[in-house]
């Protein structure tokens, strides 16, 4: 299927070519249709699928007929992180490009009274992370009765952080007849009753198996001591002909202590967690995006969702303790039909989250083995 078969505007299509992609991905030719059919959505589907361009795409045709009011956003997005949402804020600058939809990034850790200036002004697109458009909606500078379209990214990951009472607040200030588009890559049960609650009939999409691993990464473990890990990852990243990696940590403080060491040893390495201030993350990210730093050690949540290009490996320097992250971590390689490779170091006391982790994926993590370590 080629894009002009979905039935998008001319300048929609015009801006996905200049993006340079030419067929849709199995999400956004199967979502598309329904979206532009006013239909609700509930779709099992993991970044690295094209999930974010399978409601970006439908969602600015539909806005582009009508005008947006002061305050009054006419459509929703929430997600977890403001990395995602700054993610999606790019889908809707690189496809809106011919069109004037007017957008506003909600997220914690940037100027509260530019935000609010922004909404003054009335936005089409409303992206927000949950805990900061509630303070908004508190102070009283937005009002969520014109939303027609409510999308929720990453429902999963919202349940993990704890976001789960502020969205049903949310969505509780919205209209009842809105069209909702409810993404998430588990149905774990708590994300089964909101997506029984919040959505009218939807149109189950279901693009890869709950927690199946992108299929073009091949993934590696090597058992290590405490005391070798470092030394293995060192050795790694020569042998491997890594060009870019994400390196995962479970905790905020190893982030630094990792990334440190990694730049004595004189290799470019740069770390990404929560407690940063947010100029200070968005300013990795860009360096990390722009090969300026070619090792960005991160946790989950500032990992989470992270759209690099051609990312050419994953470590995990802890085994997560989560084993639905783990198909997460390994997922941000071996996008959009690219091959990726991901490693994961194992201490012998990480052997029970290790069993989580093959009974998530159906079998062990084939081992490998290094050689010439000093
Ligand atoms: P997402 O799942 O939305 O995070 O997107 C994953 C990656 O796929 C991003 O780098 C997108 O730019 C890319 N992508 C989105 N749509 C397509 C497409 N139709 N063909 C190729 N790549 C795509």
């Amino acid at each position: 299927m080629k894009f002009e078969d979905l039935k998008l505007s001319p300048d929609v299509l015009r801006a996905v070519a200049d993006a340079g992609y030419t067929e849709p991905t199995p999400i956004q030719e199967l979502a598309i249709p329904y979206v532009q059919m006013g239909r609700d959505i509930l779709g099992c589907a993991q970044t690295g699928t094209g999930k974010t361009a399978s409601f970006v795409l439908p969602m600015i045709d539909i806005l582009t007929a009508g005008r947006a009011r002061a305050r009054m956003p006419r459509s929703l997005i929430l997600t977890p992180t403001r990395e995602l949402a700054a993610q999606i804020a790019g889908n809707f600058e690189t496809y809106g490009k011919y069109h004037k939809l007017s957008m506003a990034l909600i997220i914690g850790g940037e100027s509260i009274v530019r935000q609010v200036q922004k909404l003054d002004r009335g936005v089409d697109v409303l992206i927000a992370t949950p805990g900061r458009l509630i303070d908004h909606f508190e102070r009283g500078g937005l009002l969520l009765n014109d939303v027609k379209i409510l999308v929720i990214d990453e429902g999963d990951r919202m349940l993990d952080m704890g976001f789960i009472p502020d969205i049903e607040r949310i969505v509780s200030f919205l209209p009842k007849i809105r069209q909702t588009l409810f993404f998430s890559a588990t149905f774990p049960p708590e994300i089964r009753r909101l997506a029984d609650k919040f959505l009218i009939n939807p149109k189950e999409i279901n693009v890869t198996p709950p927690a199946s691993p992108a299929e073009m990464v091949d993934h590696f473990l090597v058992p290590a001591g405490m005391r070798e890990k470092l030394a293995v990852l060192r050795r790694l990243l020569s042998a491997e002909e890594v060009q870019n990696a994400l390196i995962f940590r479970n905790r905020k403080r190893d982030v630094d202590v990792l990334a440190n060491s990694l730049k004595r040893h004189g290799l470019s390495a740069a770390g990404l967690h929560g407690d940063m201030p947010q100029p200070k993350r968005t300013e990795t990210l860009r360096a990390f995006k722009a090969g300026e730093i070619n090792l960005l050690v991160a946790t989950d949540v500032a990992g989470r969702g992270l759209d690099i290009l051609g990312l050419s490996h994953v470590f995990n320097f802890d085994v997560p303790i989560h084993a639905e992250d783990y198909v997460h971590r390994i997922g941000r390689t071996g996008r959009a039909g690219r091959a990726g490779r991901s490693i994961t170091l194992a201490l012998p006391e990480e052997t029970r989250a290790l069993a989580a982790v093959a009974g998530l994926l159906g079998h062990p993590i084939p081992e490998m083995a290094v050689t010439g370590l000093d």
